[in-house]
């Protein structure tokens, strides 16, 4: 399930929300509906994580950063 992370814009609270349908989000702290949604922290993987470096078939990790 997904989680996204939100910011109030009332009192600058951060929190965390898991996300079912449509349902509403309040700040837990001023019961605000005036929020930001803000990257999801746990949904968050690095293309780094995913290559595995020491497949010969790839690039090497230096020539792959440089690419970029
Ligand atoms: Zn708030």
């Amino acid at each position: 399930m997904p989680i996204f992370e939100f910011e109030c814009k009332d009192c600058s609270n951060k929190f965390e929300e898991l996300i079912k349908g449509q349902k509403k989000i309040y700040c837990p702290q001023c019961n605000s509906n005036n929020l930001k949604k803000l990257i999801s922290a746990s949904g968050k993987i690095s293309d780094e994580s995913k290559c595995n470096w020491d497949d010969p078939s790839l690039p090497n990790k230096q020539e792959f950063q440089r690419k970029r």
